[in-house]
């Protein structure tokens, strides 16, 4: 038996039947939430370790239910993709960012996560298109995270569509990299620009062997590939110490900062 969300929100029960019903209602109140605004983005900063500062944030999603309270994305992001609302739900991702980081983030590149389900639809390219024209972003300010699995699928029409995302000047980061099923070699056939170290490397650092010599290895590997290299999930300064240690590009995690409203990374930055 799966476990009950958070909130008391129990998604799957022993019982067929009110599976079923529970299915259905939160599908249903899926579509209500974008129409009645119950979305929000939170960002976290991605710090880069040559220049000292904050360079880019990642926008991640936020859920404000009306009964059950803040959500995650892992509590409402696979029903979104099952059901295609990932569609909807991405679009107003892509145009939110935009719009704010243009508006609100200047000097900042911002990263949004695009699911893999997005890349068995064709209209991908046209809809970062769309949401660059709205906003009138820089392309070149924007980032896209792709977890690796999502080249797996269909490698060819992959390849076709991440081409036509560069060919928009978009910068594409492959996330949770090491956690999937292929290899840099095969990887090196799309047109990535940098890699996410997942934070469960990360996690193991720095007391454990293993970890460390893992991750020193991917990011000479990413090295050798000349792409950017960012560490997910860093969470104190031994860590933050050996990633410099190992040349890595950037950081991001609880060390640096939490994932925050627009206001309050404003206000961070400011006060900078
Ligand atoms: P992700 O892309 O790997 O995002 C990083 C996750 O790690 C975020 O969880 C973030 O809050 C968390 N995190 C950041 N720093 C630390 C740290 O130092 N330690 C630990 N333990 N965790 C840290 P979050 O926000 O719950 O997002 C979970 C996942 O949901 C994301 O993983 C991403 O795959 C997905 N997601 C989030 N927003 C979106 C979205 O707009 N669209 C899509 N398709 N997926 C999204
Ligand atoms: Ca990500
Ligand atoms: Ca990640
Ligand atoms: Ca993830």
């Amino acid at each position: 038996a799966k476990s009950a969300g958070r909130n008391g929100w129990v998604f799957y029960s022993a019982d067929m039947e009110e599976q079923i019903v529970q299915r259905r209602e939160m599908e249903k109140s899926l579509r209500e939430a974008l129409k009645e605004d119950q979305f929000r983005l939170v960002y976290q900063p991605r710090y880069d370790m040559k220049a000292g500062r904050v360079v880019a944030v990642e926008a991640l999603l936020r859920w404000h239910h009306p009964l059950h309270g803040l959500l995650m994305p892992d509590q409402f992001i696979p029903l979104a993709e099952e059901t295609g609302i990932i569609i909807s739900l991405s679009d107003w991702v892509l145009n939110t960012a935009c719009r704010d980081a243009q508006h609100e983030l200047q000097g900042m590149s911002v990263s949004v996560n695009i699911s893999a389900v997005e890349f068995q639809t064709s209209g991908l390219v046209g809809r970062v298109r769309d949401a660059l024209r709205a906003s009138k972003l820089d392309p070149a300010r924007l980032e896209l995270e792709v977890t690796e699995n999502a080249t797996l699928w269909n490698p060819q029409s992959s390849l076709e569509i991440m081409n036509g995302l560069k060919a928009l000047g978009v910068r594409l980061l492959i996330d949770d990299f090491g956690t999937g099923y292929s290899s840099l070699s095969y990887l090196r056939n799309f047109p990535f620009d940098g890699i996410k170290l997942d934070k469960s490397f990360v996690a193991g650092m720095p007391h454990s062997e293993n970890a460390n010599n893992i991750v020193e290895n991917m990011i000479g590997l990413g090295k050798a590939f000349s792409l950017s290299i960012t560490a997910e999930g860093v969470e104190t300064p031994e860590q933050l110490e050996q990633l410099k240690m190992y040349q890595c590009d950037e950081t991001q995690g609880y060390l640096i900062s939490r994932p925050m409203p627009l206001e309050e990374l404003k206000a961070q930055i400011e006060k900078r």
